[in-house]
């Protein structure tokens, strides 16, 4: 554990310091670490802890955590190949390239040892809650267990996801208007007609529910819903109930017990994705619905792909290397980022989606093209 000093600053100078220890950021200082630069990773929460994500690492995402050496095999997690899409009692079944289901608890605990392996230091339970620049680095005040000290380092990465408040709000943060939130949460126990390997994705009026059965056999469930829809419904649980139910797929017994952990609006887009000496990555720099279940495969390639421009703004900052990474970013993500919005957007119409869940049940191939889209490496030039 690293201590502030008594006068509640820390002396050293950090290469990196990066805020947020979820997918991306955890990956950012594996890699960071892996290339030889100092850094400290810190994350406001204690490990292992859950959040609001469906669990389901697609083709892509498995692909770049294997590239970093990282054994996401010896984790128990569970392999997925098909996906049951399911509307006003209707359920088609779609076959998908070999994926994986695992609890954010377990996953973001293991890589943030990956990164620890090779040198990064952790800081769990400290947030950071402001950020100046220097001429020769950055200085992060933090709190931790109450006590209040600061971090130098010459380059922050922001990875602090959707919830982050470290940026400030008008800090080039646009969020759609129509934007739904998210939830999950666990069922710590199998449940009946829901089966290890298949993501069931129930549609229903007012948003969508992924469930699916991870490590140790038990039935996680994530959704995007109406912002109202919680309120609306008396609660998550009844939300989710009346989505489910409504798909004609089983409601799992134990709702009402589950711990959610929420997200707040899901589908933004920030304009600017670097300050001076900072860079911004994962959720924190836009996300759209998580229909196509592809975030953490963005949020990792982002992290892989900052690497080289890290590694030079640590040796001398340049905003260049600020506005190449803007470019970078848009590239990995963008057009992925358009064909999940345009998809969510048509699964808000009701009768759209109904018809195309028939088409699908008669004729599962008709959505080859997009699922292989969506599990295709992404593309790291
Ligand atoms: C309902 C839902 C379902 C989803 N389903 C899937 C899916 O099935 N597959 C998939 O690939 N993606 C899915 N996603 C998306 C996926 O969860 C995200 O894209 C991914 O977690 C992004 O990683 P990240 O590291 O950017 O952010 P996060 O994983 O959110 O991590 C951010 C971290 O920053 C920390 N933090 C925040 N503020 C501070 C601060 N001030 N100081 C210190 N620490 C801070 C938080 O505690 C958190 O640990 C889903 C998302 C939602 C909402």
């Amino acid at each position: 554990m690293i201590c502030f000093s008594a006068a509640g600053k820390a002396d050293r100078l950090w290469d990196v310091l990066v805020v947020g220890a979820g997918v991306a950021g955890a990956m950012a200082a594996y890699g960071a670490a892996r290339r030889g630069l100092s850094v400290l990773l810190i994350d406001k929460a204690a490990f292992p802890r859950g959040k609001a994500c469906g669990c389901c690492l697609n083709q892509a995402a498995v692909l770049l955590l294997e590239e970093a050496q990282f054994n996401i095999r010896a984790l128990g997690a569970t392999p997925l190949d098909r996906f049951y899409l399911a509307c006003g009692g209707t359920t088609a079944k779609i076959p998908i390239p070999s994926g994986l289901a695992i609890s954010r608890e377990v996953l973001d605990m293991a890589l943030i040892n990956h990164a620890q392996n090779v040198g990064a230091a952790f800081m769990p339970r400290t947030t950071a809650q402001a950020t100046a620049a220097f001429s020769t680095h950055r200085e992060v005040s933090v709190v931790q267990d109450g006590i209040v000290g600061s971090v130098r380092a010459k380059i922050v990465l922001v990875a602090d996801g959707l919830g982050g408040r470290l940026l400030r709000a008008d800090d080039g943060l646009e969020i759609a208007a129509n934007s739904r939130v998210g939830i999950a949460g666990m069922l710590e126990y199998p449940t009946q007609g829901y089966a290890p390997g298949i993501i069931y994705m129930a549609c229903g009026k007012r948003g969508y529910a992924g469930l699916v059965t991870v490590e140790n056999q038990r039935l996680h469930i994530a959704a995007a819903l109406d912002v109202h829809a919680a309120r609306d419904a008396a609660g998550a649980a009844n939300a989710l109930a009346e989505i489910i139910r409504d798909s004609g797929l089983p409601v799992p017994a134990g709702l009402p017990a589950c711990r959610w952990h929420g997200a707040p609006a899901l589908t933004r887009h920030r304009s600017r994705l670097f300050e001076t000496r900072l860079f911004v990555l994962g959720d924190s720099a836009g996300y759209v619905e998580p229909f196509s279940g592809e975030g953490m495969a963005w949020a990792l390639a982002g992290a892989k792909r900052i690497l080289p421009l890290l590694e030079q703004a640590v040796t001398e900052w340049r905003d260049e290397l600020g506005l190449q990474w803007q470019k970078q970013f848009r590239k990995l993500v963008g057009s992925r980022h358009r064909t999940c919005r345009a998809v969510t957007l048509v699964l808000r119409n009701r009768a759209i989606t109904r018809l195309a869940v028939e088409a699908l049940k008669m004729s599962p191939g008709l959505a080859g093209p997009l699922v292989r889209q969506i599990n295709r490496p992404v593309a790291m030039a």
